[in-house]
């Protein structure tokens, strides 16, 4: 195939198309701009497909790469969705633990007896104190769920932001509370170290407190304000609570005596001893040695005398043991 161009006019050119087999010659006609603005179409259809299949492909790539950042954004969601769900457990696990600290609080309160003894002042704090606790505890507190295919966790992450605060003020709560309460059970925990509470000396009672007859003139009765041990002379007699010796010396009627002061309105005597082994002032331990048992001042025989008193009063001493 030939093909060839000819020049006619000057306006014109003619295209000649001269096939080698013997079919006829065939001609086309066209203005001279003609083939110039062919090339020029044929020009514009090449940069356009080059920038269309530039674009795609760019496109194809953008389209990858969004493909890679939604699933590791999924991936993040996800983890996301996890860690507010553990940190949900988490909340309800102090919010437990909260409750756990009250009831253990309560039970340590119970053990030294804030509860059912002590001052009616020690009482009624201990149970505003515990109260307070309650109140600081009490009501749930509303923890967010985390639905399954929401993608927007902000309000989840704002609900848990909310309870985690609303977690925290609570701990700080029960621990002002919490200190209160051990203050009292310390106060409670001294109150039950000096309280008089066991037997000043192992032996049997020979004579309880109350009225009873005359031991001396065995005729007519007398008050006993105090309880006989009837001990063996010598046997150690032990301070019964935690205390300040107030007096240690010879005293009429009562012999070698021993006096102390336990605090809270407690004082406790211990007579008629052979001898004394402390001294005004000393501080003594529940069950450390104070005298020994005799038979001094108005005695019938060896024994030990032991009174209570609460604030001056004489009270029955098998009250405290
Ligand atoms: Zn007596």
């Amino acid at each position: 195939m030939k093909k060839a161009l000819v020049s006619s006019k000057k306006s014109h050119a003619t295209f000649l198309y001269i096939p080698e087999t013997q079919s006829s010659v065939r001609s086309l006609r066209m203005p001279i701009w003609g083939p110039k603005v062919l090339a020029g179409i044929l020009g514009v259809l090449v940069i356009y497909s080059s920038f269309s299949a530039y674009a795609i492909s760019h496109l194809k790539f953008q389209y990858e790469t969004s493909k890679k950042d939604i699933k590791a954004l999924t991936e993040i969601n996800n983890s996301q969705k996890a860690e507010i769900e553990s940190l949900n457990l988490n909340a309800q696990k102090i919010q437990k633990q909260l409750e756990q600290n009250l009831a253990a609080l309560e039970e340590v309160k119970a053990a030294v007896g804030l509860e059912d003894k002590g001052s009616e002042e020690t009482k009624t704090k201990g149970k505003a104190a515990l109260s307070t606790v309650s109140q600081a505890i009490d009501g749930n507190i509303a923890l967010p769920f985390v639905s399954g295919n929401s993608y927007d966790l902000s309000a989840e992450l704002s609900s848990l932001q909310t309870s985690l605060l609303s977690l925290s003020k609570k701990t700080m709560n029960q621990k002002t509370e919490i200190d209160k309460s051990v203050a009292s059970i310390k106060d409670r925990l001294d109150y039950l170290r000096c309280v008089p509470s066991i037997a000043p000396v192992v032996a049997k009672i020979t004579a309880g407190y109350g009225y009873r007859r005359n031991p001396f003139t065995s005729r007519g009765s007398e008050f006993h304000d105090g309880i006989d041990f009837g001990a063996p002379y010598g046997t150690k007699v032990v301070a019964t609570g935690d205390g300040v010796v107030l007096f240690a010396g010879y005293q009429s009627g009562y012999g070698r005596m021993v006096i102390i002061s336990h605090g809270y309105g407690l004082t406790t005597s211990y007579s008629h001893n052979s001898s004394i082994l402390v001294k005004k002032g000393d501080k003594v331990k529940r069950g450390q040695a104070i005298s020994k048992v005799g038979s001094t001042g108005r005695s019938t025989g060896a024994h030990l005398h032991y009174e209570v008193k609460l604030n001056g009063k004489n009270v029955n001493p098998a009250k405290y043991f």
